[in-house]
């Protein structure tokens, strides 16, 4: 197996390209630092404006090889040969997927085979999110399912990663999938803002309603809200609950 190049961690001179972690080849990768987003996710945390719309610049990609990453002068020892592996090659040659999906999925490509299985079930929910954008429900149903695949097959996932689960399977269609994990998530009396996340979900999936919603729309209105839940959700101090109390307060 070749290793990867050790070329990024040479010290360059002041016109040096950053160099690719798995070919060693330079190129010029702007660095994105995008605003915080204004408005509310989806309820598969997609994020709001302005950060939505700016996917084309989430992920570095090497013109050489292709290998794709935030910043693809930094790969998992393992990446280099990930990337010169068949499955790769194939993915890069596949000119029916659009370029910008194939980005996120040849992250999530690596991402799978150094064994980081929810990292690499993001990278294809993005993915489907390229084809969402794209007005490509086939490829964008595809790529959810991997991503449901991917989130089931490593680590036992929490409740807010579990909704994300539903909403995935609900986008995708598939209904009896999404109402049984819903009901088994229901059951495990989780938090309160997940529960209304859920809620939701569960009316959609009712409805048959396989759109965007955000956030937003799953939350009463502040002021129908009773303190006591505002003290509770404000306790708790994970992200998608600091993320949901900001968009309680109309963010
Ligand atoms: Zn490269």
């Amino acid at each position: 197996m070749p290793a990867p190049s050790p070329a990024n961690s040479r010290p360059g001179g002041a016109d040096a390209l950053p160099r690719c972690a798995v070919c060693g080849t330079g190129s010029r990768q702007p660095p994105f630092r995008p605003d915080p987003p204004e408005q509310a996710p989806d309820l598969d945390l997609r994020p709001g404006e302005p950060v939505r719309s700016t996917m084309a610049r989430w992920l570095q990609q090497c013109p050489n090889c292709g290998y794709a990453a935030p910043n693809i002068g930094r790969a998992h020892p393992a990446a280099a040969q990930a990337v010169l592996a068949a499955p790769f090659r194939a993915l890069m040659a596949d000119a029916s997927y659009p370029a910008l999906a194939r980005r996120f999925l040849a992250w999530s490509h690596v991402l799978e085979e150094t064994g980081a299985l929810h990292a690499a079930a993001e990278a294809s929910l993005q993915a489907a999110w390229v084809a969402d954008d794209l007005s490509r429900p086939d490829l964008a149903r595809t790529w959810r399912l991997e991503a449901v695949a991917l989130w089931r097959s490593g680590p036992p996932l929490d409740a807010e990663q579990t909704v994300r689960v539903v909403d995935a399977l609900r986008r995708a269609e598939a209904w009896d999938d999404a109402e049984a994990t819903a009901a088994a998530l229901a059951k495990s009396n989780p938090p309160e803002a997940v529960a209304q996340v859920l809620a939701l979900e569960r009316r959609l999936i009712g409805a048959g309603d396989s759109g965007r919603h955000t956030v937003a729309s799953a939350l009463p209105p502040p002021a129908r809200r009773p303190h006591v839940a505002h003290q509770r959700i404000a306790g708790r101090g994970e992200p998608f609950f600091a993320r949901l109390k900001r968009w309680f307060r109309g963010g």
